[in-house]
């Protein structure tokens, strides 16, 4: 009896795991490159000029860092939209030895408090997530918004296996 169990308990644990197989395989996330194009839409239908130079977009990041960048840089460009009043924003992508740095320049007001990153914003889940990868978020709010992103270009899990 206990062999049938244990049988069946591996059964299920196989299901499962092909189960989330199949879910991560199909979780494939935005690239800078497509977010880049909704972004210039985004804008666009704002009215707000934006000031980017079309370059390659960053290599030897990993998927997932560049999907982090991605949600991050949407959510940038979201609330220059929906706060800053900016007639122009600039964003800049540049790859470096080390990391990927992007800054979004608004020519705006910010509008809210010297706590940027209070509970359940945009801004603060933006700091979390580059945070989890080992990145940053960097914000100086003197004239108009500008936020820093930086992004390491090994993952974190990479950096981890290879310091086993
Ligand atoms: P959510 O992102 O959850 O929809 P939110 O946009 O209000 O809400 P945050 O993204 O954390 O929250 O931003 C916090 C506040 O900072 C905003 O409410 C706004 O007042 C101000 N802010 C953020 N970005 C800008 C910007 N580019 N220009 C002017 N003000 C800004
Ligand atoms: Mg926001």
């Amino acid at each position: 009896q206990a062999r049938a169990e244990l049988k069946s308990v591996q059964q299920t644990a196989r299901t499962s795991l092909n189960e989330v197989r199949k879910i991560v395989s199909s979780m494939k996330g935005i690239r800078l490159k497509d977010e880049l194009v909704n972004i210039k839409q985004i804008l666009e239908a704002a009215g707000i000029k934006l000031i980017y130079e079309e370059k390659q977009t960053p290599a030897s990041i990993s998927l997932l860092n560049e999907n982090i960048l991605s949600m991050c840089l949407k959510e940038a460009v979201t609330n220059v939209v929906k706060h800053s009043g900016a007639t122009t924003c600039r964003i800049d992508v540049h790859q470096q030895w080390k990391e990927v740095i992007i800054t979004v320049t608004d020519d705006g007001c910010f509008k809210g408090t010297e706590q940027y990153f209070s509970k359940g914003h945009g801004l603060l889940g933006m700091k979390e997530r580059l945070e989890f990868a080992n990145g940053s978020l960097q914000i100086d709010t003197e004239n108009g918004t500008q936020l820093t992103m930086k992004m390491p270009n090994e993952s974190k899990i990479k950096e981890k296996e290879g310091s086993k």
